[in-house]
């Protein structure tokens, strides 16, 4: 796993009145535990990651706790999980990244909305929002509102968001129904302090298995004639509870203003960047309060349509927050104002920004033009000339950078196993032309940018292979599709290979075998290695034996089927060429196998720094190019692309262009070796071996060398 939480798993001990400094997802796990939450379990991703690497690193301390952790393969079994709350007074908390998990768990999620639960039940989900985003812009408010579920959005301040976890566990209780708890990345990753509760015991706990069979009640399971049933308690019952709730509880917060004939209604997860904006254009009082009324919605859906009325009846407009598209909130405020017969005029979208994220910046833009319609009154003078500063400040950082730094894309870590299967691509492609290549999410996602340019279409997690499957057909070349190993487990093999296995899809296969699922985390699999998995694990690991997607794989009768060293590019792009050439029709496998480079230095790291403190031997491979050699052709970067080629003046007088160098975050993979002699690249490359505590024989060895080589100088 990426690093370990030993910290964070010590303060989920933590007690009552204890202070707590540590990061947003910390919070939430911890409140977790003081609401007598009986199981955890979820599916990684940015930016709830974190949330769950902690859960599986606290699994000691939780089942001293009862408290049982899953980690799901996938976000589907970690919604359908939730399922134990239907029947059970026990309160159960599962996270994923959404939207992309949402989806995924979507069907799950539908079938308990349903008839919705008995014990709290709690979705965390982490919405990968914005411009640092890494999937598909949209939003998980949708979800909720076709499947009546509960949608709070907390203000990002540690300690209220603990206090809305445990409100999330009674809302849920309350109202039946599972309540999604969207944390954006800004409150996962944000620092502060908390006091701390006292842990609760779950009602049913794993240290003492007591629960009986639960009676049968058919009215509890999805299925005609009780989901007509479960729709009209949603509406009759259910959301109506969830907001009585709400309003009881203030969920929801209001903070007063001195201009009090216009609002604010904010998402409460973009409410700090609110406060931060207010700050800028200096529409706040002495205290540093805004001086413009703000509603803040902490839970946003359902909304509470009196709490809305309330807050709108004496205001001539309210600008309303609401982070991405489409506006849901906008809309549904427009119609039950109407409906209430308040006049308030509303803005939302035309006055802020139809799509996009709601940076600070772009919210005091927003609250400018706002208060040039609104609130002539209040002077944007301090905005306009905040404005000017960033123009330019940006108009400078524009001047000095865009002659002398190029664009730099995502791409892979340096060493990378990922890198020498596409250099071994393009070299197949020089031969045999390009093909349609179906990507899929991963780091090896990373091969469309440049020097690779390669993929066609990204559809989902584990979703390349079966997103070829009309395209063979139509094509003059065999479709090659791509897949990591998290993505294999996640979907890929039942979506994609058993489906191919079904239709006789005629296409090629590239599994990326790395030995984890590298892009979030390094998060184990099922194919993970055993005595790597218990390693990370501390022990924890219930799984003694290796199980490889090779054998998965053969299991359902893939008939062509090979593995090839991810680094040795000769053997890859002959195996490559077969796949894409041989008479041989229905599904051909490649699997790529390397360990992940990242995961595998944080190994040789710590093995190395113990070597040397013990004075053992340690060495470490790096690779070279003599300058002299060097031609200048730059064919080694555009074949791999490795961060650590680049380009530095030539030392030679007479030489004016630059000469390619290898900088010193080379890992010696090997790549560099490999492509000068496979793509009969200059043979300028040289491969060293830093050896710390050399033996006896090496010093001697060495020694003849440098004689040799100094004999060999000219005089
Ligand atoms: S995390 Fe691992 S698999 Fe992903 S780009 Fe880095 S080295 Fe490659
Ligand atoms: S050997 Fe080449 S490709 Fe591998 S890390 Fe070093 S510079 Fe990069």
């Amino acid at each position: 796993m990426e690093r370990s939480f030993e910290r964070e798993v010590q303060l989920l001990a933590k007690g009552e009145g204890e202070v707590v400094y540590a990061e947003g997802i910390v919070a939430v796990t911890k409140a977790l535990l003081q609401s007598g939450v009986s199981y955890v379990g979820g599916y990684q991703g940015s930016p709830v990651s974190q949330l769950l690497d902690v859960l599986v690193q606290a699994r000691e301390y939780l089942a001293s706790l009862g408290v049982h952790v899953e980690a799901c393969t996938n976000e589907a079994a970690a919604a359908a999980m939730l399922a134990a709350s239907v029947n059970y007074p026990m309160r159960g908390a599962v996270t994923w990244k959404s939207i992309v998990g949402t989806n995924v768990a979507s069907d799950a999620l539908s079938n308990l909305a349903s008839p919705g639960v008995m014990g709290g039940a709690l979705i965390i989900v982490g919405e990968d929002y914005g411009e640092g985003s890494s999937v598909v812009q949209e939003r998980t408010h949708a979800f909720a509102m076709k499947s009546s579920l509960c949608l709070l959005d907390p203000r990002p301040e540690l300690q209220h968001v603990t206090g809305i976890v445990e409100h999330a566990f009674a809302l849920s209780e309350a109202a039946s129904t599972p309540v999604i708890l969207q944390l954006r990345i800004r409150a996962c990753h944000l620092q502060g302090t908390f006091v701390c509760k006292d842990n609760v015991a779950p009602a049913l706990s794993s240290r003492d298995p007591s629960a009986p069979a639960p009676a049968f009640r058919a009215n509890v399971m999805s299925h005609p004639p009780f989901t007509f049933e479960h729709e009209r308690q949603k509406v009759e019952s259910r959301m109506p509870a969830a907001r009585r709730y709400i309003v009881e509880h203030a969920l929801n917060e209001v903070f007063e203003g001195d201009i009090a004939d216009v609002g604010i209604i904010v998402q409460g997860g973009i409410y700090n960047n609110l406060a931060g904006a207010m700050a800028i254009a200096n529409f706040v009082d002495a205290n540093g309060g805004s001086r413009i009324p703000t509603l803040v919605l902490n839970a946003t859906y359902p909304l509470v349509p009196d709490e809305i009325v309330a807050f709108c009846a004496d205001k001539r407009a309210v600008l309303v927050l609401e982070e991405g598209h489409p506006e849901f909130i906008e809309f549904e405020l427009d119609a039950l104002l109407a409906r209430a017969g308040c006049r308030s005029a509303v803005r939302g979208k035309a006055t802020m920004a139809s799509a996009g994220e709601y940076t600070v910046e772009r919210i005091v833009l927003g609250l400018e033009r706002f208060a040039d319609e609104f609130i002539p009154a209040l002077s944007t003078a301090e905005v306009a000339a905040w404005r000017h500063d960033v123009d330019g400040v940006r108009a400078r950082a524009r001047e000095l950078l865009g002659a002398t730094v190029p664009a730099r894309p995502p791409g892979f870590c340096v060493g990378c196993p990922e890198r020498p299967v596409f250099s071994a691509l393009k070299l197949v492609e020089r031969k045999l032309g390009r093909r349609h290549v179906a990507a899929d999410i991963g780091c090896h996602s990373f091969a469309m940018f440049e020097p690779f340019a390669i993929g066609n279409s990204i559809t989902g997690y584990g979703m390349g292979l079966a997103s070829a499957a009309a395209v063979g057909p139509v094509s003059l070349q065999r479709p090659l599709a791509t897949v990591g190993d998290g993505g294999f487990w996640h979907n890929g093999f039942l979506s994609g290979v058993t489906s191919a296995i079904k239709n006789g899809t005629d296409a090629v296969l590239l599994i990326f075998k790395n030995g984890y699922t590298s892009a979030t985390g390094t998060q184990e699999l099922v194919s993970t290695p055993a005595a790597a998995r218990r390693d990370a694990a501390g022990g924890a690991s219930t799984t003694a034996t290796d199980t490889t997607i090779e054998d998965v794989l053969r299991s359902v009768g893939v008939p062509w089927l090979r593995t090839v060293h991810s680094y040795d590019v000769k053997t890859m792009r002959a195996t490559l060429g077969e796949a894409f050439t041989t008479s041989h029709k229905g599904l051909k496998v490649v699997v790529a196998e390397g360990e992940c480079q990242l995961e595998r230095q944080r190994r040789l790291r710590t093995e190395r720094a113990r070597a040397v403190q013990e004075h053992a031997r340690a060495a470490r491979v790096r690779y070279g190019i003599d300058e002299d050699i060097c031609t200048g052709d730059r064919a080694c970067i555009r074949l791999s692309g490795c961060p650590s080629l680049t380009l530095k003046p030539s030392s030679d007088p007479m030489r004016n262009d630059a000469v390619t160098t290898i900088d010193a975050g080379c890992v010696g993979c090997g790549l560099c070796g490999e492509l000068a002699q496979t793509a009969a690249l200059c043979p300028s490359f040289y491969r060293v071996e830093v050896v710390n505590e050399p033996s006896a024989w090496e010093r001697f060895i060495a020694s003849v060398r440098a004689r040799v080589a100094q004999a060999l100088l000219p005089a």
